[in-house]
């Protein structure tokens, strides 16, 4: 038999969480973010379960191409635009748009003669300082992309760096909304903005954050972007990983778990050992006490997670054994604390997800 480990993607969780995304953003048409292969979840898979977004969008150009013969006839876009020429072409033949955040990919642009005409977005950086052109650089942007006769639409973006705290001391979202207002003026066409965060904030700043398009990637997972747990904001784990207890192993006082042995039992224990290590995804790096479900009990890791396998201690859980189903994360266990107890973030554990993790549906 393979391995008792397995991811089970949700694709009525996605459903589901891309509603949630449109109650926030009624009047907003959806780009559902599948980038890194649907955040772990699989790239096809991510587009069943965002069937009913208006776009899809990543940063692969080969992915897009993938999408187009799985069959997604909808809009598509490189949220990081074209990375060569060859890009360009790719965009013109699979009706692809893009994003142009720079001098270089401009000038790509202006040197590019395209099958037909592009769809692209104009990327401002309104402070997170990694992509875009600058407000007061933007309108001479806009007017280059404007003057080629191969560029069809042009759609305004930036991208928020906090979201999820609209009081950030260093840079709060009504401040990226100002500078993105007032590099834009006068420009005509669509505006882009909200990220999972930024969704979650436009019922409170309906007005701010007006726009023709929101962004949905993490919230469509079933992770929360930041601020209050995904549960809290309705939101569905749309992966769950889990495996089963392959050995037990009774230890007293003294006794260790595990390389280093970082654990070090006081008394009396039973440790169940199970078939999930950081080589299937599970953060290396997770300390003791981080949570665990056994036969749907919460436990704690302890030891040290290894390649293979990962040890839990199974004191309140005596009919636990081999076999017993263990939760890493999804439905019962929020990712999201898992991530937090190991020091990062839902987002880096569902796209860890490793390649020979067996992966199913339901
Ligand atoms: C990844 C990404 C998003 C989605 O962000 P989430 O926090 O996952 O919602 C939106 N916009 C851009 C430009 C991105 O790169």
């Amino acid at each position: 038999m393979p391995r008792p480990i397995t991811a089970t993607i949700h694709i009525a969780a996605m459903r589901h969480n891309l509603a949630r995304a449109r109650a926030c953003a009624p009047d907003a048409k959806v780009w559902g973010v599948l980038k890194a292969n649907g955040y772990g979840h699989g790239l096809e898979r991510a587009m069943r379960g965002l069937a009913a977004a208006d776009g899809l969008a990543l940063v692969e150009p080969d992915n897009a191409v993938r999408l187009r013969e799985l069959g997604w006839t909808g809009p598509l876009l490189l949220l990081e635009g074209p990375f060569d020429a060859a890009d360009i072409a790719m965009m013109a033949q699979y009706d692809v748009n893009g994003a142009i955040h720079c001098e270089t990919q401009l000038a790509l642009l202006e040197a590019a003669r395209p099958a037909r005409p592009l769809n692209v977005h104009l990327k401002m950086n309104t402070g997170m300082n990694r992509l875009g052109f600058m407000p007061q650089a933007f309108a001479a942007a806009h007017a280059r992309l404007r003057a080629l006769p191969h560029v069809a639409d042009i759609t305004l973006m930036t991208h928020f760096a906090n979201a999820d705290d609209t009081a950030h001391p260093r840079l709060s979202i009504h401040e990226q909304v100002r500078r993105f207002r007032d590099g834009a003026q006068g420009l005509p066409g669509p505006v882009s903005l909200a990220n999972s965060a930024g969704i979650f904030q436009m019922p409170q700043l309906k007005d701010e954050l007006s726009s023709h398009w929101v962004r949905p990637g993490i919230m469509l997972y079933g992770g929360t972007p930041g601020g209050q747990t995904a549960e809290a904001l309705g939101l569905k784990p749309a992966m769950t990983l889990a495996s089963e207890i392959i050995a037990i192993q009774d230890i007293g006082a003294g006794d260790c778990v595990g390389y280093g042995s970082r654990f070090q039992a006081d008394g009396p224990m039973r440790i169940g050992v199970v078939a999930c290590g950081y080589a299937d995804g599970y953060p290396r790096h997770a300390p003791e006490g981080t949570p665990v479900l056994v036969d749907g009990v919460r436990t704690r890791l302890v030891g040290r997670v290894s390649m293979d396998m990962l040890t839990v201690d199974l004191a309140g859980i005596p009919g636990s054994n081999v076999g017993s189903r263990v939760v890493l994360w999804g439905e019962g266990m929020p990712i999201d604390e898992v991530a937090e107890a190991s020091g990062t973030i839902g987002y880096e554990l569902m796209c860890a997800l490793a390649q020979r993790v067996q992966v199913v549906e339901g």
